[in-house]
């Protein structure tokens, strides 16, 4: 990271701004969102991420790996401090699993004088909303997200925070579902699902919606399970509630759907208890 001069002038500080970019396509980025962008002297991100945006004639990019996330949190202060007009981009909602808490982490362990930068952030579309939306209403009751990356807490934690929303019957978005180097997590995850919510339960994999190579796939938990090896860091997974259904249609994906009211205690539904 190159040396920034930063600057001790309350006056002339430059400010910080994270950006939502949302799912992928361009139209469900938001107006504040792009305005941000398009202010910005300097965008910060992960290389994928900064890829999207379309280069401007006096704009700098600091692009970076995925795994640097504070490092490059502490870089965008810095460069905010030196008066820079900084845009920090992360994909979906800044503030779901992304870079909207690592620079607030960044900020409360730094130098003191960053906490006059004007920090904001735009928010975005994150994935389980798009997912949602592109297949019905899955989220119209109750529902929770959990990421399952054991790289920032233990496994034991994750495990029983899905026990808990298991049993309360949240409908359960489970983002970071996978990948080569957690390859077993989400079979777990789902299999796990699978004792206590009813084989029939909907299960959706909601693959890079909003991009290209957009896939969505509807399983019933049974298959789902045996499905979880197709998953990848693209995907989206969300297990369906005890009241959550489809609605059948000829020749096309059914709908999605779970119904606002509910009737029956979570503890009967999901553990045929009273
Ligand atoms: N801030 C992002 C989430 C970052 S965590 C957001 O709000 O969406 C990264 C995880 O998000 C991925 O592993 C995947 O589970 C999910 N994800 C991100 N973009 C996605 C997309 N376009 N389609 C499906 N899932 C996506």
């Amino acid at each position: 990271m190159s040396e920034i001069a930063e600057n001790s002038d309350r006056q002339s500080k430059g400010s910080l701004t994270v950006v939502g970019l949302g799912p992928g396509e361009a139209h469900w980025l938001t107006p504040a969102a792009q305005a941000a962008i398009e202010a910005a002297t300097d965008l910060v991100g992960y290389d994928p991420y900064l890829a999207r945006i379309p280069a401007r004639e006096g704009q700098t990019r600091h692009g970076s790996d995925n795994r640097v996330e504070i490092e490059r949190a502490g870089h965008a202060l810095r460069l905010a401090s030196a008066g820079r007009t900084v845009a920090v981009v992360s994909g979906g909602d800044p503030g779901v699993f992304a870079m909207a808490a690592a620079v607030f982490e960044a900020l409360e362990a730094g130098n003191p004088a960053w906490r006059d930068i004007a920090i904001t952030v735009e928010p975005g579309i994150t994935a389980m909303l798009a997912a949602a939306a592109r297949t019905g209403a899955p989220l119209g009751g109750d529902f929770c997200a959990i990421s399952l990356s054991d790289n920032l807490k233990p496994w034991e934690v994750i495990t029983t925070r899905l026990k808990a929303a298991l049993a309360a019957d949240f409908v359960i978005c489970l983002y970071n579902p996978i990948s080569k180097a957690r390859p077993w997590q989400l079979g777990e995850a789902l299999a796990l699902a699978a004792t206590q919510r009813s084989p029939e339960t909907p299960v959706i994999f909601a693959r890079a919606v909003g991009r290209p190579d957009e896939a969505l796939r509807i399983l019933p938990l049974t298959e789902a399970v045996e499905a979880a090896g197709t998953a990848d860091m693209a995907t989206l997974v969300m297990i369906g509630a005890s009241t959550t259904r489809l609605i059948a249609r000829e020749g096309q994906r059914p709908y999605v759907y779970t119904p606002r009211s509910v009737t029956k205690s979570p503890c009967v539904t999901s553990q045929g208890r009273t």
